[in-house]
């Protein structure tokens, strides 16, 4: 029976289990992908402090080395369904374990424009990760569509590679950090096109040739890059009472779920601000909360 299991390594999870290991926890990192989760896909990491200009799958490495050298158990697998009773189960792709407290730390995956073909179209001219795959259109065409800080950062990485960027954003105004806003309009390579959506991706041989907007223009581009918000990952809490809204998790001020012993931490929360720092911050709280309100809660 663990004191402790931790859904997610990305750095909510991570550093949750830093401070569960160092308070003598009984304590598993449970991942279903890739340790360091969303950070692996970010060009240049911004307002992390002490990580000036650091890359994404750097801090990423940094995180997995810590987890390494802790000696944190750790085990990737992806957990499929949890059933809280008055022992905790979680179940995975290959266990089932049993444990007294669970952080929920398990982010949250980019949306799409729902358009046709668009999922046929993922790694043959569509992308979420201009980190991933950037490099596949140097000196090409491209689109980025968004309109909050990750499209403007991506954009600026991916006009250091691509020949020209269009920037797409539904409205007038967008909604990223200005210091980002400001960088986008003064690079010569980034056309803006305002207030226009994509509402059709144009195919030959399987791949990406344009884009048709709402407006009528078309765009003989590449790659279509989407920054356009996400979905919580939630799906394996369907049998769970969880309070939940819009799909992501209700917690207070301590991170605590409605469910005795359950917390949550990071994006896959309801809360105002999406950064770094602050799923860092939340992952630790929990368990420093979790640990005064006494480990054999069950
Ligand atoms: C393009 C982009 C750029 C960004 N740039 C910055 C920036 O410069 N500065 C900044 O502060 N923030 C930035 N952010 C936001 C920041 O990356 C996130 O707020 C932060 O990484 C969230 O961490 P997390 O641990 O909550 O979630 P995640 O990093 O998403 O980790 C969740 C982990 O849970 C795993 N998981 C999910 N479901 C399961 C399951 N069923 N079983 C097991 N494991 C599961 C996932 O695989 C993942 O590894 C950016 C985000 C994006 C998308």
């Amino acid at each position: 029976m663990y004191d402790l299991i931790i859904i997610g390594m990305g750095i909510s999870g991570i550093s949750a289990s830093i401070y569960a290991k160092r308070a003598n926890l009984k304590v598993l990192l449970l991942e279903g992908s890739t340790p360091g989760g969303t950070i692996n896909k970010i060009s240049k990491i911004d307002n992390y402090p002490g990580n000036f200009n650091i890359s994404g799958p750097d801090l990423a490495y940094n995180l997995f080395n810590e987890v390494n050298k802790m000696e944190i158990e750790y085990k990737l697998e992806k957990v499929t369904d949890i059933l809280l009773d008055k022992v905790k189960i979680v179940k995975t792709t290959n266990n089932v374990y049993e444990t007294k407290n669970i952080l929920i730390a398990s982010g949250r995956y980019p949306k799409m424009l729902g358009l046709e073909n668009e999922e046929k179209l993922l790694g043959k001219g569509i992308s979420t990760c201009a980190l991933c795959d950037g490099i596949f259109y140097k000196n090409k065409e491209i689109a980025v569509v968004g309109g909050g800080s990750s499209a403007l950062s991506e954009a600026l990485y991916l006009a250091n590679i691509a020949s020209k960027v269009y920037l797409i954003h539904r409205r007038e105004e967008f909604r990223g950090e200005k210091e980002l806003i400001k960088k986008v309009k003064e690079k010569d390579n980034i056309k803006l096109i305002l207030n226009d959506e994509v509402i059709k991706l144009d195919i030959k041989n399987d791949t990406l040739k344009g884009i048709t907007l709402k407006s009528g223009k078309t765009l003989n581009i590449q790659g279509l890059f989407i920054y356009i918000g996400f979905i919580p990952n939630t799906d394996f809490l369907k049998n769970t009472n969880i309070k939940m809204e819009d799909g992501y998790i209700l917690v207070d001020n301590h991170q605590k779920t409605n469910i005795n012993g359950v917390y949550a931490s990071g994006d896959v929360t309801k809360k105002d601000i999406y950064q770094i720092v602050s799923a860092a911050s939340e992952g630790a709280e929990a368990v420093i909360y979790m640990n005064q309100l006494d480990c054999s809660n069950t």
